[in-house]
C-alpha cells in the first residue's frame, strides 16, 4: 500500500554517523527544576512529572536561524537535556528504563510564553504556546547507553549567561522520567523526551544569538531571524 503523498520523515543526525535517527514523537516534561517551577509561579514539591508534546516537524536539527514565530510578543528560550530512546520500554522501573536509552542531545523548547500562560490560566491545552514551527532546535544525538545524570547546563543570549543549572538538579532524573512516562505509553525507538529547563528563561527578539551547552554534548547555536 502506498501513500497519496510523500512527506519528509522527521529525523535528527547522530554524531559520527551518516544515518539519521528517525523521530516518531517528541515528549516534553514541565517544571523539572525547582527554581524554574518557582519562577513560573508554582510549588516545586515533588509531585509527579507532567508532560506536553511537540509535533516532530517542529524539530530544527542542528539549530541555525529560526524565524520569530507568529502571534506572540513573548518568545522564550528553555535549554533542555534531550534523551532519545533506542529500545521498547513499557511500565518500567527506573533501572529497566535506563536500558532503553539510545543517546542524548541539547534541545531548545522555544515557547510563546504569552500564549502558554493565557491557555494555562484558562485551564486549556498548551499546544499554541509550545508546539509550533521551528520550536524545537536540537543538536545531533550523541550515542551513549548510560543515562546522563549530572553536568552543567547553560544558555547564553548575545554572550550573556541567562540560564545556568546542573542536570543533577532535575527533580525527576532521566531514568525516572522514562519510567514514569512508560506507565502511559509503549515507548521506544523514535521517541525523544525534552526533560525540562533550569531557571532563567527570558524573552528573545530577532537578531538575538542563543547558545545552549551541556557538559559532554557540545553546544547548540540558534539565531532568531525576522518573522517568515
Ligand atoms: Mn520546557
Amino acid at each position: 500500500m502506498s501513500v497519496l503523498f510523500e512527506l519528509p520523515q522527521p529525523a535528527v543526525p547522530v554524531v559520527g554517523e551518516d544515518a539519521l535517527y528517525p523521530v516518531r514523537r517528541v515528549f516534553c516534561v514541565g517544571r523539572n527544576y525547582a527554581a524554574h517551577a518557582r519562577e513560573m509561579g508554582s510549588d516545586p514539591s515533588r509531585e509527579p512529572p507532567f508532560y506536553f508534546a511537540k509535533s516532530p516537524d517542529s524539530l530544527v536539527p542542528g539549530g541555525g536561524a529560526i524565524p520569530y514565530p507568529p502571534a506572540t510578543a513573548n518568545l522564550h528560550h528553555e535549554v533542555e537535556l534531550v534523551v532519545a530512546l533506542g529500545a521498547a520500554v513499557f511500565r518500567a522501573t527506573p533501572e529497566q528504563a535506563s536500558k532503553a536509552v539510545f543517546g542524548h542531545a541539547i534541545g531548545l523548547d522555544m515557547t510563546r510564553r504569552d500564549l502558554q500562560f493565557a491557555a494555562r490560566d484558562k485551564g486549556r491545552p498548551w499546544d499554541l504556546g509550545k508546539s509550533f514551527e521551528f520550536s524545537a532546535p536540537i543538536t545531533p544525538i550523541r550515542r551513549g547507553a548510560a543515562p546522563i545524570l549530572a553536568g552543567a547546563i547553560t544558555l547564553e543570549v548575545n554572550g550573556e549567561i541567562r540560564q545556568r543549572g546542573d542536570v543533577a538538579d532535575m527533580i525527576w532524573s532521566v531514568p525516572e522520567v522514562i519510567a514514569h512516562l512508560s506507565q502511559y505509553y509503549h515507548l521506544g525507538l523514535g521517541d525523544l523526551i525534552y526533560t525540562g529547563t533550569p531557571d532563567g528563561v527570558s524573552a528573545v527578539r530577532p537578531g538575538d544569538r542563543l547558545v545552549g551547552r551541556i557538559d559532554g554534548l557540545g553546544e547548540l547555536a540558534v539565531a532568531i531571524a525576522e518573522p517568515a
